[in-house]
């Protein structure tokens, strides 16, 4: 039988695409007489992981011509310091979306946080009523969570039709699983959402015309796992030690690229694939609440 080799998919191209449109959309907002969108990033305690990704994605605000407030509390901040300033921010007109960025320190209760930020900003898309309007038949989320809108964006792109077809979810979080598995049954398909606890993993795999990979398990799908043909959209990020690296470790998958994209139809790589449209979604969602609150 003749190997397939899967289209790789150009994560970092598809997210410019959506950065570009964003900075066409701040810039009618401007030559309207709009003022400037705006994002705030809420930084609690010190983890670096959180550091660096609130950097990236104030950056790319500036980028994109939407104007950034970088909020740190100290990880001793209690929950009324932590939901004060949400409340302050609710109130801000210079802010249309705020992030707070996951996971919170210590004792800090993340449900009772984001709770606090007005749906109208919740431009991440973790509040509950966000997230309840998305599971329900009928009624529209204001905004999606940006890593799952990205996996489906690049399904879009790629021209995938969803109706229909058999999608495969590994995981069930609350940032990525779940919220992927409701947005492909909007879109008509047949979902079916793995886990921990889910048996024979790879035989449901095999089923997926569409395998969304989101377990944080380093290259655990296997080729073998994947159907000929599929597109595969990889979502996990693990440092896995490499002597060989410069670095000594580098960044992998769910997926064993290397077997998988001898099987898929297509698949996004890591790095370069979903991690790259999060941030653009998170921009777009940003400006989408920027014009809501000025139309
Ligand atoms: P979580 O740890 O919150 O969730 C992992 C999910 O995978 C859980 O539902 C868990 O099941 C399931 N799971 C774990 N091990 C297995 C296994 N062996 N077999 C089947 N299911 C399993 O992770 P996240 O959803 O937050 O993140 C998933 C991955 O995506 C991580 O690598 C993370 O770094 C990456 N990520 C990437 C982003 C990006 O922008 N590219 C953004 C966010 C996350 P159970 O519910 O039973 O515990």
């Amino acid at each position: 039988m003749a190997t397939q080799i899967a289209q790789i998919i150009d994560g970092k191209l598809l997210a410019q695409q959506v950065r570009d449109e964003v900075a066409v959309q701040v810039e009618k907002m401007k030559a309207a007489g709009k003022p400037q969108p705006g994002l705030a990033t809420v930084l609690v305690g010190d983890n670096p992981a959180s550091k660096v990704y609130v950097s990236s994605k104030q950056k790319a605000c500036a980028q994109a011509g939407i104007e950034s407030f970088g909020f740190t509390l100290p990880a001793s901040a209690t929950q009324t310091e932590v939901e004060g300033l949400v409340k302050e921010l609710n109130a801000d007109p210079r802010v249309n979306g705020i992030l707070v960025q996951l996971p919170l320190p210590g004792e800090l209760d993340e449900e009772r946080v984001l709770n606090a930020i007005s749906i109208e900003k919740d431009v991440d898309g973790f509040h509950p009523l966000n997230i309840g309007r998305l599971a329900q038949k009928g009624r529209d989320p204001l905004f999606v969570p940006c890593t799952p809108a990205g996996c489906i964006l690049i399904l879009d792109k790629l021209g995938v039709k969803l109706e229909g077809a058999n999608a495969v979810v590994l995981g069930r979080s609350n940032i990525v699983g779940m919220p992927v598995a409701l947005l492909l049954v909007r879109r008509n398909a047949t979902v079916t959402i793995c886990h921990s606890k889910s048996r024979d993993l790879p035989g449901i795999c095999r089923q997926a015309d569409v395998l969304i990979a989101a377990v944080g398990r380093p290259e655990m799908v296997r080729g073998d796992w994947v159907k000929p043909g599929a597109v595969v959209i990889d979502v996990g990020v693990n440092r896995i030690d490499d002597p060989e690296h410069p670095k000594g470790s580098r960044l992998v998958g769910d997926v064993n690229y290397n077997e998988v994209k001898e099987v898929a139809g297509a698949i996004t790589p890591v790095p370069g694939g979903v991690g790259p449209m999060t941030i653009a979604m998170l921009l777009n969602n940003t400006v989408r609440a920027a014009q809501m609150a000025h139309a």
